[in-house]
């Protein structure tokens, strides 16, 4: 068997590195040269996630433990913060941990090839190999790990009922950059703060002010599209909030795209697997997507291997492996970022600043667990809120769609069958569409 992985992201590399491992056959081509691979920058990730994955720790000088999150309503100067006595995350250097992994992988035989952008081939209807540089290369099946815009997603045959592109509303433009730092003493509970609804606005910002980092970070995203005006609006009121914000550009400053929402309903075809953000698997509240990527990457190594087909039908357990261990709760919490997006923002204000929804509450579905609320947490929450009920009973229906939502996900056929596949995906999308 052959496989090409199109995208060298972490999920490609981690699926690569388990299908060769098996001993069979992979390319991996990555339209990006090997030395500016992924970004040059930080970002979190759960410790669990590498063990998640199966594979090593990688070495510890790549990262480092994270502060929690304090949080930041709508036009409050307010900071929500509650010390985490374990970390439960790390914060990792990317591509010093993207070049490891390309490493493990080629230990085990992984061709790669840089500097490589391909296309899709297809043949009678069917995925069939790449196109690099106008030629024809057949393989078994291709792994399409390139990103949120993918443009092999984007040339699959339409018989195979599979989302070209994300629609509005789904995909997060955040301008990162990281700048000097002003020589203040910020307080601990004030280094990692997150805005949501920053200025009003549909999405966060953030600003990271971490004493083991010579710079701040910043990232202003916005749902559909951050214009130069809104960057200015939101870098202005950052530097009033955080007197440690320096005005000196250090590196970064350009806008990326992160889809923030549930899982495509059909990630597979006969000869296709789609992965990590290809596949929207990032967490829809936050836009992390390494540890669900990584993760996919082994499962969908282990359908392959074991069923030693690439098959649609056989190609269909990774993609109900991938819901039950992950994808299930995306859903839950793909409804709690729409509801946030779309509420007012003093709501919102109100929420956080009575303690109706606390820190404990955002960081669960910012890490990727839906919302659960015990009856004593809902009665605590009724008392703290009583004086804004019609709210309260918004905020109520809103966690019962979001139960719904993760048992539609969990109505995933879990067995190939082409018209239930697409009587469930038509279901899926008629519940998003009406939310
Ligand atoms: C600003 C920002 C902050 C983020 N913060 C976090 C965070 O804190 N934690 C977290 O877990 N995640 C974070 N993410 C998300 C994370 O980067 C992704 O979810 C994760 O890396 C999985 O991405 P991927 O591998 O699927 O795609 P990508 O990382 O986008 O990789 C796709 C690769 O495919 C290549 N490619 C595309 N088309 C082709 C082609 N035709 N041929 C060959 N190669 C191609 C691209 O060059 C690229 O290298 C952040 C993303 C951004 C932009």
């Amino acid at each position: 068997m052959k496989v090409a992985v199109v995208g060298a992201g972490v999920g490609g590399v981690v699926c690569a590195y388990f299908l060769a491992k098996a001993g069979i056959e992979v390319v991996v081509y990555e339209k990006k040269t090997f030395e500016n691979v992924t970004y040059d920058w930080h970002d979190d990730i759960a410790k669990t996630a590498f063990e998640r994955a199966g594979i090593p720790n990688p070495p510890e000088e790549f990262y480092y433990d994270k502060r929690n999150w304090g949080f930041v309503a709508p036009f409050s100067t307010k900071h929500i913060y509650a010390p985490l006595e374990v970390a439960t995350d790390v914060t990792i250097q990317r591509r010093p941990f993207l070049h490891w992994l390309i490493s493990l992988a080629k230990e085990v035989n992984v061709t790669f090839e840089f500097g490589c952008a391909v296309e899709l081939l297809v043949k009678d209807g069917k995925v069939c190999g790449v196109i690099q540089n106008g030629k024809e290369i057949a393989y078994d099946l291709v792994v399409d790990s390139c990103g949120v815009d993918s443009n092999i997603r984007a040339a699959l045959p339409e018989s195979y009922n599979i989302q070209k592109h994300p629609q509005s509303g789904e995909v997060f433009s955040a301008y990162r950059a990281f700048f000097s730092k002003n020589d203040v003493t910020v307080k601990d509970e004030d280094t990692n703060l997150a805005y949501l609804l920053h200025n009003g606005q549909k999405g966060i910002s953030w600003c990271i002010q971490d004493p083991r980092e010579n710079c701040v970070d910043i990232l202003i995203g916005r749902i559909d599209g951050v214009s130069d005006a809104d960057i200015a609006e939101a870098m202005d009121s950052l530097k009033e909030d955080n007197a440690g914000l320096g005005d000196r550009l250090l590196s970064g400053g350009k806008v990326c795209r992160i889809p923030v929402r549930y899982p495509l309903t059909k990630m597979v075809g006969d000869g296709y697997a789609a992965l990590g953000d290809a596949a929207f698997m990032t967490i829809p509240m936050l836009g992390s997507g390494m540890a669900s990527s990584m993760l996919a990457g082994r499962l969908l190594a282990e359908a392959v291997i074991k069923n030693q087909s690439t098959s649609v039908e056989s190609l269909w357990e990774y993609q109900v492996n991938f819901y039950t261990q992950c994808g299930v709760d995306h859903y839950g919490i793909d409804v709690i970022k729409r509801w946030l997006l779309s509420a007012k923002p003093e709501d919102i204000k109100f929420l956080f600043e009575s303690g109706v929804l606390s820190e404990k509450d955002i960081n669960s579905g910012a890490g990727g667990s839906t919302l659960k609320l015990s009856l004593g947490d809902l009665i605590k929450k009724l008392i703290k809120g009583i004086s804004r009920l019609p709210l309260l009973l918004e905020l109520s229906g809103m966690l019962k769609k979001s139960e719904k939502a993760v048992k539609l996900a969990k109505a995933i056929p879990t067995a190939y069958d082409e018209a239930a596949v697409l009587e469930w995906q038509n279901r899926v999308d008629r519940f998003f569409a009406e939310l």
